[in-house]
């Protein structure tokens, strides 16, 4: 069984509304609760609009709730300052888009030793690692492509890498193969999978694919503004 010790992120009585420009409101969480442990992969398969991208702003740090408890690595984030919201969001959590959101100007190597380098790891560290994690996701040949010079498959495993460059504990993924061929998308979802497997970190993972969400620990949906068991 786990411990509390090894809960990554936890939402308690999460609400989320949003006034649209006619004052109309809309609810998109309402006493939503999520629990994510160390280790774990979790898909998060839901219809466009039911709420999957706040909720990851939500655990991203990006937004912050009208009401509830977001918990990452057992901190209270509620009333945290913004520079420590941001360090947190900085050394804490990795984030994946469907797009892979790459700087054009550097190389994929640079790509990945930029964000620890923010962190003040040093110049040789942070290539270490970096040429450590190219290696694991199977393209350390291209370390001095430019992004441009990737196939999109290519181009989304350097973000994976970008997105654990500082061994974060909470892992979030908007519809990471949404871009990708399905035999592209297979490859890329069983790396990730496997550096979720290797790291010990938690994934929660936004995507429409039910292929892919059934490969991993469990599966949630948003229903009235809740998170609950999707069973696929
Ligand atoms: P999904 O990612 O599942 O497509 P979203 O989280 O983007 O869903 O949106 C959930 C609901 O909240 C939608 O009805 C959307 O229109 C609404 N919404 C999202 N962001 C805003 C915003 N900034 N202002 C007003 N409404 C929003």
């Amino acid at each position: 069984m786990s411990n509390d010790r090894n809960i990554t992120l936890e939402m308690t009585g999460v609400n989320r509304t949003y006034e649209e420009a006619h004052g109309k409101q809309v609810v998109v969480l309402r006493e939503a609760d999520l629990k994510l442990y160390a280790g774990e992969m979790v898909a998060l398969v839901a219809p466009s609009g039911a709420g999957k991208s706040t909720l990851l702003h939500l655990a991203g740090l990006l937004e912050k709730p009208d009401a509830g408890v977001i918990k990452i690595g057992g901190r209270n984030t509620i009333n945290l300052a913004e520079d420590k919201r941001t360090a947190l969001r900085r050394d804490d959590i990795g984030f994946i888009y469907q797009f892979h959101h790459l700087l054009a100007e550097f190389t994929a190597l640079e790509n990945l030793m930029i964000p620890q380098m923010l962190r003040s790891v040093s110049r040789e560290n942070s290539e270490k690692r970096a040429m450590e994690l190219l290696d694991f996701m199977g393209i350390s040949q291209r370390a001095d492509h430019h992004p441009s010079e990737l196939s999109g498959g290519e181009q989304q495993r350097v973000a994976i890498a970008r997105a654990v460059a500082n061994q974060p504990k909470l892992l979030l993924a908007d519809e990471p193969t949404g871009n990708l061929d399905p035999e592209t998308s297979d490859r890329v979802f069983k790396m990730l999978q496997e550096l979720v497997r290797s790291t010990g970190l938690s994934a929660l993972i936004a995507t429409h694919n039910h292929a892919l969400a059934r490969e991993m620990d469990r599966c949630i949906t948003l229903e009235n503004g809740k998170l609950v068991t999707l069973k696929l």
